[in-house]
């Protein structure tokens, strides 16, 4: 299993991953407005959203990710004040992930941080497809839809074993107290 380097588009932030695959997370494409409007505050619509207006997401452990340089270019937004943590750089509005609060072990890093767009089905596995696609800006083909309820169910067993795990920790994006690493710019 490979550890997938972690690099903002400038080169500042990077990082990486501990060895995954496909089995070590869940990959899927989200199209729901919020991931959408996180693309577009930071700029990004073009680089981070596909045709249908989706975010190409790998679900895993948030203790598995290690910064390596540039920590402190590492910056966050909530879209409402119990929004979802949605991690950026400072120095490129690169997206990194979204995550909740400092108890919960997931982190949905988005592709643009991971430095692996010509490798990523060998080391990611295939796509389980396009999920909140009401939101999507055209009509995701049937073959790409993917089922809300098996990805439900996938994340959320999983999301039991990492918290049994206590894989909450160390994380690079909270302190040991769960105060996020820097205070998130909220919207709203
Ligand atoms: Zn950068
Ligand atoms: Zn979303």
């Amino acid at each position: 299993m490979p550890e997938i380097t972690l690099k903002c588009s400038c080169g500042t932030v990077k990082g990486k991953t501990k060895s995954v695959n496909g089995s070590s997370g869940t990959r899927i494409t989200c199209c729901c407005d919020d991931c959408q409007s996180f693309a577009q505050y930071l700029k990004q619509e073009s680089n981070v959203l596909d045709q249908y207006g989706g975010t190409d997401i790998f679900q895993m452990p948030i203790s598995n990710i290690k910064i390596t340089e540039g920590i402190e270019q590492i910056s966050s937004v909530r879209l409402s004040a119990e929004g979802l943590y949605r991690w950026h750089t400072k120095c490129c509005n690169t997206p990194i992930g979204n995550s909740m609060g400092a108890g919960v072990p997931s982190i949905g890093v988005i592709h643009n941080f991971m430095d692996n767009a010509s490798t990523r089905d060998e080391e990611l596995g295939k796509n389980r497809g396009h999920i909140q696609t009401k939101f999507a800006y055209q009509e995701v083909p049937a073959d790409l839809r993917g089922s809300t309820f098996k990805i439900v169910l996938r994340s959320l067993s999983k999301l039991i074993v990492w918290k049994i795990k206590g894989l909450n920790k160390p994380s690079a994006f909270f302190h040991d107290n769960g105060e996020p690493i820097t205070k998130p710019n909220i919207l709203n």
